[in-house]
Parts: structure tokens; C-alpha cells; sequence
């Protein structure tokens, strides 16, 4: 029998339904529900766009190449998280769900200060921010202009992922110091590649049961406990 996981919304009365086929959902929302619509599971499957700076000259400004972002994400980290879509991966997972944010060209080049201004917009509630992907931690240097322009504006939480594990990015910190300085000062990460056999192993937030969810406390991570 599959799981399937209920999940009230309090901030906007919905109710979400992950694992319910879409035959399933309709035949509930008949007699007990009023109608329902497909969520991409638990985060919205409307994608904003990066704010853009036309007629601007920001050339010598810190940069991250993006594909949107979205708010009242349920499902990538604790509580409410307002997520962004990094573009560029090379890791290849077999299986992978973003494949189209795999292209390096996709998206636009976004200022981190308009990034962060629009991921901390203070229409929505939130318990912190997510950044994921493609592969974040391939443009280092842009996601830690983009922490620390957070941090600035006194985001508090802050969770990325990662298809590389947090032993290879201590590694890849030898010769790329941004990737240090983000693991020194981000929250969590959940990290390693999606292993589609193992992707019914999965625990919270995470794709598949290899992935690791490690809350970094003065810079060291440990593993994250429910509470
Ligand atoms: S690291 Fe993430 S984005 Fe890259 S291939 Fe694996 S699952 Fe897809």
C-alpha cells in the first residue's frame, strides 16, 4: 500500500495531499472535499520569475543564475520556506526531477540583492529559505554573495542542497573558498545525489534515502532529529 501524507496548511486553510493519484483526489473531493488541484507536491507549481534589472548597469554586481523562485514550499526544509531554483548541474543523476535546470543557459543572471529582496518579501510568511536546484554549490561564489545579502537582511534559516555529499564539498573547499565560507554559515544541508533506487527510502525533504539532512551548529554539522 502506498503512504500517503496529509498536510494542513495553516497559514492558507489548504489541504495538501501527497501520494494520492489524480482519479483519487478527484473521487474524494466529490463527496467530502471542494474541488481540488494539483500541487506539485507541496510547493507551488507556479514558478516566479527572477527579478531582472533592465537599464541598469550592474555589471560589477554579485550575480547568480537562476531559474525562479516560489513561496509556502511545505516540503523543502522545516516549516514554511520560500525556495529558489539555481540552474546548472553536471552531476548527472540517473532519475533526476530538475533535468531542465541542468543547462548552465537557462534562466537569467540575477543581482543577489534583488534575489534576496524578492525571496524575503515580506507579502509571504516563511521560517526560512531554500536554495536548490540543478546544482547550487557549481556557482560558489554568487550563492555566497546570496547568503550573506540574506543574512544582511536578517534571514535566519537558511537550507541548501547539494548532489555532491558534504565530504566532497570539504574537499572542492580546497580550491574553492566560497564553498567553505557557505558551509561555515548556512544552517542546513541536505546533501548527495538522488539515487532513484533508493528514492522510496527517502526521509523528510530529502529524494531518495542516501541524501543527508546535516544542521550545522558553529560550523559542524550533525544529523538533523525530529523533535
Ligand atoms: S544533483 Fe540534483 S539537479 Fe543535479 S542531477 Fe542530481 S538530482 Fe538532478
Amino acid at each position: 500500500m502506498s503512504e500517503i501524507i496529509w498536510i494542513i496548511d495553516e497559514v492558507t486553510g489548504s489541504l495538501l495531499a501527497e501520494g494520492l493519484a489524480a482519479e483519487e483526489a478527484s473521487a474524494l473531493s466529490d463527496d467530502l472535499l471542494p474541488a481540488g488541484r494539483e500541487f506539485g507536491c507541496a510547493h507551488p507549481l507556479t514558478v516566479l520569475p527572477p527579478p531582472t534589472v533592465p537599464n541598469e548597469d550592474c555589471s560589477q554586481v554579485p550575480r547568480l543564475r537562476v531559474a525562479g523562485y516560489y513561496h509556502h514550499s511545505l516540503i523543502e526544509g522545516p516549516g514554511r520556506r520560500s525556495s529558489l531554483l539555481v540552474v546548472g548541474c553536471t552531476i548527472g543523476c540517473r532519475g533526476c526531477w530538475t533535468s531542465w535546470l541542468h543547462p548552465e543557459d537557462v534562466g537569467v543572471s540575477a543581482p543577489v540583492d534583488r534575489l534576496a529582496d524578492a525571496l524575503l518579501d515580506p507579502a509571504y510568511e516563511r521560517d526560512g529559505v531554500s536554495i536548490l536546484g540543478g546544482e547550487p554549490m557549481q556557482q560558489p561564489e554568487g550563492l555566497l554573495a546570496l547568503v550573506q545579502a540574506l543574512r544582511a537582511r536578517g534571514c535566519t534559516h537558511i537550507l541548501v542542497y547539494s548532489g555532491y555529499t558534504y565530504e566532497r564539498l570539504q574537499r572542492m573547499a580546497e580550491r574553492e573558498p566560497a564553498i567553505g565560507s557557505l558551509l561555515d554559515d548556512i544552517n542546513v544541508l541536505i546533501d548527495g545525489p538522488y539515487i532513484e533506487k533508493l528514492a522510496t527510502a527517502a526521509g523528510p525533504w530529502t529524494g531518495s534515502g542516501n541524501q543527508r539532512v546535516l544542521v550545522f551548529e558553529a560550523g559542524v554539522p550533525r544529523p538533523w532529529q525530529e523533535t
